[in-house]
Formats: structure tokens, sequence, C-alpha cells
């Protein structure tokens, strides 16, 4: 039997996914799991499709292990459980691909190089998804690599969702609006399709919650607008990065407060968002359980810029007919989901409380205007389905 991997290579974490083709090609997760503490400690949980646990591994004290070394690693267990299975492609998500990548391609030497020189746009992600794809081209340069590009999915908006008020010169270097979480919000139109293709064809907002935060205006399953931007730094409040804010705060760091733009760069990435403003944690589920006002406070700006950005997106597609939440807080936290709906209650939104309380699939009450639902997101299923169109040409 075949089988196809896929690769979501971060700076302290690799996320992997084994799945098996049925003859028809179609992908079943057969195995999957996540490295994480790379740089620190590593350690790794394998699990099957039921969640038990096929192996761990914990390699205290290893800050010395990078990426290619867990991926050896990782390749050879790989090699030792395949159980007949043929690995005949590797996808990988590549955050950046530019202007130039609106879809999936195969991965060569040109590919490579052109992605290479995105890692100006995208410096604490891209070259970790690159480094992924050179180590597994050193083990096994014969396998098909595959880019599946987080951007793709932004990349035909109107024009006008794309440009920042900055001289027309700059945009055509590249800076402009981008958009990210692209194979979330991918998975997320199909999904929705099969199960609700009169919303997929209507004007829906998705939003990912998770450690990272963005939301999608999809108008019939395509991005319209995105509250991230340049880089996934912009837009909502998130785990421990700041979201929108005023360039100017910026330029006041550098300025009067003598910041080095690496000491700004790592206070807007790493200790900012829910961390920040609660002093105590980036993870939702204990700010919700403390009882401190900071925690409070977090929570509720968290879900006030949620409801703002959401209200903008809804002028960018001229009406909303249903939100979907996904990623872990969208899908698991209903107090963060209520507490969303009730600032869009002006929407015509409202929620089932019972409902929402269950994680059920809908969650909106029988009256409500715009349906609301919950959805799990498949970023790694999304990567195998990408990697199957490029391997049959029919990439979109
Ligand atoms: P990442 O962007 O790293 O993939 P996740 O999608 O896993 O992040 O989301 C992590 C966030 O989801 C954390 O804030 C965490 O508290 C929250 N979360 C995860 N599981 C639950 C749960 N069962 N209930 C409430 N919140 C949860």
């Amino acid at each position: 039997m075949k089988a196809i991997v896929s690769l979501n290579s971060g700076s302290s974490s690799i996320k992997f996914a084994l799945f098996t083709l049925d003859h028809e090609h179609v992908p079943t997760l057969s195995a999957g799991g996540k490295i994480e503490r790379i740089g620190l400690s590593p350690c790794l949980a394998i699990r099957d499709a039921h969640g038990t646990v096929l192996h761990e591994e914990d390699w205290t004290d290893r800050a010395d292990m990078t990426h290619a070394d867990l991926l050896e690693w990782l390749f050879d267990w790989a090699l030792s459980h395949l159980e007949g299975r043929e690995v005949i492609a590797i996808g990988h998500r590549a955050v950046h691909g530019g202007t130039g990548f609106a879809r999936p391609c195969r991965i060569d030497d040109t590919v490579l190089a052109a992605l290479e020189k995105l890692c100006p746009l995208a410096p604490l992600h891209q070259p970790h998804n690159l480094a992924a794809i050179r180590a597994i081209a050193r083990i096994a340069p014969d396998l098909t690599q595959v880019a599946c590009f987080d951007t793709a999915f932004h990349h035909d908006r109107p024009a006008v969702a794309t440009r920042f008020a900055i001289p027309r010169a700059l945009h055509d270097q590249g800076i402009r609006r981008y958009g990210f979480h692209g194979l979330s919000y991918e998975y997320i139109a199909r999904r929705l399709a099969e199960l609700d293709p009169e919303l997929a064809a209507g004007k829906v907002i998705a939003a990912h919650l998770g450690n990272g935060a963005s939301l999608c205006a999809m108008a019939d399953g395509k991005s319209v607008d995105t509250t991230m931007g340049f880089t996934a730094l912009d837009g909502l409040v998130m785990g421990t990065r700041c979201g929108a804010i005023d360039p100017g705060v910026i330029l006041h760091l550098e300025t009067q407060l003598g910041m080095a733009s690496e000491e700004v760069e790592h206070l807007l990435y790493k200790e900012s968002g829910l961390l920040g403003v609660s002093g105590l944690s980036s993870d939702m589920r204990t700010l919700s359980a403390s009882e401190r006002p900071e925690a409070e406070e977090a929570v509720d700006l968290f879900a006030w810029r949620a409801a703002r950005e959401a209200g903008g997106l809804t002028a960018s597609m001229g009406g909303i007919d249903g939100i979907v939440f996904t990623a872990g807080i969208g899908e698991n936290h209903a107090g963060v989901r209520s507490r969303i709906c009730k600032r869009l209650e002006w929407l015509g939104i409202e929620l089932d409380e019972a409902a929402n309380t269950a994680n059920a699939a809908v969650i909106s009450a029988v009256g409500s205007r715009a349906k609301v639902m919950v959805i799990p997101t498949d970023e790694e299923r999304m990567i195998a389905l990408h990697t199957l169109s490029v391997l049959s040409g029919t990439a979109p």
C-alpha cells in the first residue's frame, strides 16, 4: 500500500502524520504526532488514528539535537514501522509562498532557491520549513517532496485587501498583506462544503483560534480578507503575539526606550498577547481558570479584538451568513466562543448555550440570523491532499 507523510516543521516543534492511501488514493490517517521543545530537551509522542500511544521518547538535556537530527530519527522510526507501506511523497507546510506560489508544487532546486529568497519575509518560520526539506533531501534524495503554502489560500483576494497605505514601490517589493493559516482555512472551506453546502456558498468567517490566531472572511469558499498581514504578528491577540498594534509603538520602543530591533521582535512575538496582558500564561485554559483580574482582562481583550475584527471582515464581505470556530481555543473553549458571539449579537448572531457547552457541531440558536459552527481543523490532512493533487497533476 502507498502512503504520504505530512510534515509541519516549526521553530521548536515538528508535527507529522502518516496517511495510508486506499486504491482510490483517499488518505486515511495511520499515525501522527509531534516533536516538541526542540532546542531545549526534545520530546516526542506518536499516536495511531485512535489516539493510542505508539511511541514516546524524551531526549532530556539534548538541546544540541537539531531539526535534521530529529527528522533522521523519525525517518528511521517510520521505516521500521511502515508494515509494507511505501511512502511515495512528503508534503511540507511552507509558511510563505510570496506572490509567486499560488498553489502547492513539487520541490526542486529552483523552487528551493525561490523559497530561500522568501525567508526574510518569515524569518521565524520559513527557515525551519526549508531545513526540513533539505534534511529529507539528504536522507532520501529520490523521494518526491511537495511544498504546501499557508499564504496560497489568500493569493487571489481582491487587490485592496493586500495593500498597506505605504509608497507603491514598497508594495511592489513585496511589503503587502499576505495572510496565513491558509491550510487550515482551506480545510475548513472543504469540510464546510461537505457539512453544509448552502452555508459554504455564502459569506462565512472562519476563526482559527489557537496559540496563533486569525480570522478569514470566505465568500463561496474563497478568501476575501483575513486578519494576518505581512507577518503572522498582525490581527488578533495571540498566545504570546501582540496582534495589530499602532506602528508608532514600535518607533517609540526603539527611539525613546532604546530597545534594539531584536528585543522589540522578542517582545512582540514572545512576551505579548495573552501572556503579556495577564502576566500569567499564554494558555487560555490557565487564564480562564484563574481568579486574577489580569487574567480576566486578557481573556476579555482576546474576545473583544476577535469580535472587532469580525465586524471588519463582515464589512469586507458585505454581510455574514455564518461563523466557524476551529483550532485549540475555537474547537474547545465554549466560554471564549460565547464571549465573542455575545459581542456580535448586533449581527443577529445568537448561540444555543447548551450546544456551545457541549462543543456541538452547530452551536447557534434556531432563530439565529447567522449560523455558528465548530469544525475541527486538520492541516496535516490538507497537506496530504495537496501532495496527492501535485502527484496526480490535478493541483488547483
Ligand atoms: P497551536 O497554534 O500551537 O497549534 P492550538 O491550536 O493547540 O495551538 O491551541 C492552543 C490553545 O488552545 C491554548 O490556549 C489552549 O489553552 C487552548 N485549548 C486547547 N485545548 C483546550 C480545551 N480542551 N479547552 C479549552 N482550551 C483549550
